[in-house]
C-alpha cells in the first residue's frame, strides 16, 4: 500500500515537472516532507545530485540522499541545514519542494490550518536557503487562507501559480502553489 502511494505522489511531481520545468540536471534540492521517499527518488533522479531529504518519519537509505531526520517547525532543522549545505560545498539550493502534510483528520478546517502552517514554513525556509531565480513548490490543502498565503509570498518570485494535479484524488482539497525565479 506504501508503494503504490509513494508511486502516486511521485506521479504529482512528475505532472508538476512536466507543466512547469521546476528542477534540472545539475540542480541541488532541498526536499521537505520526503518520507517514504517517492519524489526524493525522482529529483535524484532528473538532478543527478544528492537531494537533500527532511522528515520527521524515518526514511530508507537511499544512494544521492542526504536525510535529515527533523520536525520543520523546530529551529534545529536551519543550522542542520547550514552544515549540510557546507558538506555539498554550497551556499544554496536551486530548489526547495515540499509534500509535507500531517495526517489529514477529516475536518478541512483543521486540516487547512496545519497545511497552512507548514506551507508558511517552507517559504520562510526557502527565503532563507533558496537561490536567486530558484523555484518553491509545496501541497497545500485548500481552505479560507489559501489566498493570503499565496499573496504574502507571490511578490517574492518572477511567477506565481496555484494548480492542481490530475493524479490527486477527485475531490480532494489539494492544490500545489508554485513560485518560479526568486527575486
Ligand atoms: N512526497 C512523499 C513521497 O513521494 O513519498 C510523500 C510525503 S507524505 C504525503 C507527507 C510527509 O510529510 C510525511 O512523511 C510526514 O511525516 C511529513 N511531515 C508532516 N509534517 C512534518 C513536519 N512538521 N516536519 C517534517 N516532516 C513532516
Amino acid at each position: 500500500k506504501s508503494e503504490n502511494y509513494a508511486s502516486r505522489a511521485a506521479y504529482k511531481l512528475k505532472e508538476l515537472q512536466r507543466k512547469f520545468g521546476i528542477i534540472g540536471p545539475g540542480e541541488h534540492v532541498l526536499e521537505i516532507g520526503s518520507s517514504p521517499g517517492g519524489w526524493t527518488k525522482y529529483i535524484a533522479e532528473v538532478t543527478g545530485k544528492s537531494v537533500v531529504a527532511v522528515d520527521i518519519s524515518p526514511m530508507k537509505y537511499m544512494d544521492n540522499v542526504i536525510f535529515l531526520k527533523a520536525d520543520i517547525m523546530g529551529d534545529q532543522l536551519i543550522d542542520r541545514i547550514r552544515d549540510t549545505l557546507k558538506v555539498l560545498g554550497k551556499e544554496s539550493f536551486q530548489a526547495v519542494l515540499s509534500d509535507a502534510m500531517v495526517k489529514t483528520s477529516g475536518n478541512g478546517s483543521i486540516d487547512h490550518s496545519a497545511s497552512y502552517m507548514i506551507g508558511n514554513r517552507v517559504m520562510e525556509i526557502a527565503n532563507i536557503f533558496l537561490s536567486t531565480g530558484g523555484s518553491c513548490v509545496f501541497k497545500h490543502f485548500q481552505g479560507d487562507m489559501t489566498q493570503d498565503l499565496f499573496r504574502k509570498w507571490k511578490d517574492s518570485y518572477r511567477f506565481s501559480r496555484i494548480t492542481n494535479t490530475r493524479a490527486s484524488r477527485h475531490g480532494s482539497r489539494e492544490i500545489y502553489m508554485i513560485f518560479k525565479g526568486k527575486l
